[in-house]
């Protein structure tokens, strides 16, 4: 097993550059942006093709943000899916005939409905209600966002956007919303808001980065399991079979008390680290102990037993290892079960887990 050099902090650099390291880090779904300092995730969805996402301001601050999402090349259907829905993707692929091209929506009639109903609720409640279009324009890089910014002011205020990407196929509806006298607050969330949000990695690497996490996820992997808790978090992350299971500790001198890294991440590992070569190593400056090796063929029928585990690329091998980020004062354990095709996984997503 050899030795790893050094890790190089992938994110560092263009970070230092763009923002103060104190800024918010959001990333779900593939989809991420920045916020002011301190604000927080407060409601999303695990699905990605058609999801949303809330963070709220820290304090009594009532300044929202919301996100909505969808697939638009993959369109939620009125009714039960019929067998062509089913079948002609298969044909399609089987004659290699290129998908059909994802039809644009028509944004402005969308947000025009979206705004004329919470008129009609407005005025049922008495109160008022005034909304602004602008008219729709290309953004991006390549111009490949169709946009529509627009704004609302009556039981509160929001300024927002609508667009739909033609990398993605994604259409995306943001605001920022908050009380009536917000307005100039409401202005500034949205502009770094929209001047820092990608709908879609440019790196096939997500970033996920919610309570300080910042971590780099293949993109076809796909998030399976979540425990967002105060001092602890956990998510499972899926490719078929294979699997990227990150776990982060907080207060970590309080937490690992007296047991040494290798005893407490044998403890939480997600198998029996016994058979396999382990090496020490630095991350990011910190000590790292780090597992390799073929899964024994219990854990192999342990996830066979497991009916969420996919047979396409059914993981093999494993590899893991844990840090302690004194900066932080935080532990993180990064465990990957990969099949025999993928190499280099953990390195990879260490490389692009950001721990200070
Ligand atoms: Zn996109
Ligand atoms: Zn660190």
């Amino acid at each position: 097993m050899a030795v790893q050099v050094q890790k190089q902090k992938v994110f560092e650099a263009a970070e230092a550059e763009e923002t103060p390291q104190t800024d918010t880090v959001v990333g779900w779904q593939g989809i991420r942006f920045q916020l002011p300092p301190e604000w927080n995730v407060s409601a999303f969805s695990m699905d990605r093709d058609n999801g949303s996402l809330r963070v709220d301001a820290p304090g009594s601050s009532s300044l929202t943000v919301q996100l909505r999402w969808m697939n638009a090349a993959k369109p939620q259907r009125e009714g039960p899916p019929t067998a062509y829905h089913y079948l002609a993707p298969l044909f399609r692929k089987w004659l290699r005939r290129p998908e059909p091209a994802v039809p644009k929506t028509d944004l402005k009639a969308n947000i025009e409905r979206i705004l004329k109903e919470t008129a009609k609720t407005a005025k049922k409640a008495k109160s008022t209600f005034e909304s602004s279009l602008r008219t729709e324009k290309l953004e991006g890089p390549d111009d490949e966002r169709t946009a529509i910014n627009f704004s609302w002011t009556g039981v509160g205020r929001g300024q927002g956007k609508i667009w739909q990407c033609s990398v993605c196929n994604r259409i995306v509806i943001a605001q920022v919303v908050g009380l009536s006298k917000d307005q100039a607050a409401i202005s500034a969330v949205a502009s770094q808001l929209f001047a820092t949000l990608h709908d879609h990695t440019a790196d096939g690497f997500d970033l996920w980065a919610l309570y300080d996490l910042q971590i780099g996820i293949p993109e076809d992997f796909r998030l399976e399991e979540q425990k967002l808790l105060s001092g602890y978090l956990h998510l499972t992350f899926a490719r078929g079979g294979e699997k990227i299971i990150v776990d982060r500790w907080g207060l970590a001198n309080v937490t690992r008390k007296k047991f040494s890294l290798a005893d407490w991440f044998a403890n939480n590992a997600f198998v029996s680290l016994k058979r396999l070569a382990s090496d020490e190593e630095t991350i990011y400056d910190h000590d790292a102990v780090h597992y390799a090796g073929k899964l024994s063929l219990f854990a192999r029928l342990r996830l066979l037993r497991d009916a969420k585990t996919s047979l396409r690329r059914f993981p093999t091998r494993y590899e893991g290892g844990i840090w302690e980020c004194a900066d932080s004062n935080k532990l993180y354990a990064v465990q990957v079960l990969h099949s025999r095709k993928t190499e280099g996984l953990w390195d990879e997503v260490t490389d692009r887990c950001v721990c200070h």
